[in-house]
């Protein structure tokens, strides 16, 4: 689909104020501070968040509300005649709304869906809003921790996928000749996130999910960091002493899904990520 690019100047009706009615028939994902943010918000517990609210491990939030004219279901966090019942805690994609975020060459370009600004299509009377511009309008949203949350969950997924290479290339299971271990980071990538979600399995969903971490939880990027370490110390513990090709097969293949399903949670494109990442594998002399 044709996106529309922004700059922080450019100036758009974005000041709605129709709370909700762009709550319907979304797919909101989520990173796991955000998970976290949201827990808060509803005084509840990550996990309690995460097993009520949220598919595929908690990198997604439900909409299983009750549907509008449409037939497009809610949000689980939307109240009727209320809104949001998460409001301070909503994730980037609520506030950025309708505005979408890519990152290219490490900066950040905001963007919208199709050649016409998308509110028009249901709420043609924004037009008679003030206007804002993109910037004011991420400021107004405090979005900016939420962006650098963002920014450096991006970090942790390549971390992860950095231990997956290591177990590939560095090992010598590639130079053994091995050949299954590109083709499952491949099917990885093009996977339905409940399929992924389920060969990832619990334990390494939870790490990646619902870490154990209290400290420096208001901090997205301390958070990320501390949780960075975390997963490197649990892939320590659990691959640190591998021996055969087929553990090593299996510890590279059981990462790279950990990442890919992190990706997936920041809106990133998995399946283009695991084809760069078998063609930077292959350049390393890893073979499918
Ligand atoms: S988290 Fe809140 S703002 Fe975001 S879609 Fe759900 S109800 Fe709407």
């Amino acid at each position: 689909m044709q996106t529309t690019k922004l700059s922080n100047q450019s100036i758009l009706p974005l000041t709605c104020s129709r709370a909700g009615t762009c709550c319907y028939g979304k797919v909101v994902n989520l990173n796991p501070w955000e998970l976290l943010n949201l827990s808060r918000e509803k005084k509840i517990t990550p996990k309690e968040f995460r097993d009520l609210y949220c598919e595929f491990g908690g990198i997604r939030l439900r909409f299983d509300g009750k549907a509008d004219t449409k037939g497009q279901q809610s949000c689980s966090q939307y109240v009727d005649n209320f809104g949001c019942s998460v409001h301070l805690g909503r994730p980037l994609a609520c506030r950025l709304f309708p505005l979408g975020r890519q990152i290219q060459n490490n900066e950040a370009h905001y963007i919208y869906q199709g050649a016409k600004f998308p509110c028009l299509t249901d709420c043609a009377e924004v037009l008679e809003l003030p206007k804002l511009s993109v910037g004011e309008y991420l400021k107004g949203q405090a979005a900016d921790q939420f962006e650098k949350a963002q920014d450096e969950y991006l970090k942790v997924m390549q971390n992860i996928a950095d231990i997956a290479f290591e177990l590939l290339l560095d090992s010598g299971l590639a130079a053994s000749g091995d050949r299954k271990t590109l083709k499952l980071w491949r099917e990885m990538g093009k996977a339905e996130p409940e399929v992924l979600a389920q060969k990832i399995g619990k334990e390494w969903i939870d790490y990646l999910m619902i870490p154990p971490i209290t400290e420096d939880s208001l901090n997205p990027i301390l958070f990320a960091q501390k949780h960075n370490n975390f997963i490197a110390q649990k892939a320590q513990e659990k691959f640190g002493a591998l021996k055969t090709n087929q553990e090593f097969h299996e510890g590279s293949v059981l990462l790279m899904g950990v990442s890919l399903h992190l990706a997936r949670g920041l809106g990133a494109d998995q399946k283009s990520i695991a084809e760069h990442w078998i063609a930077t594998a292959k350049n390393f002399g890893a073979g499918e």
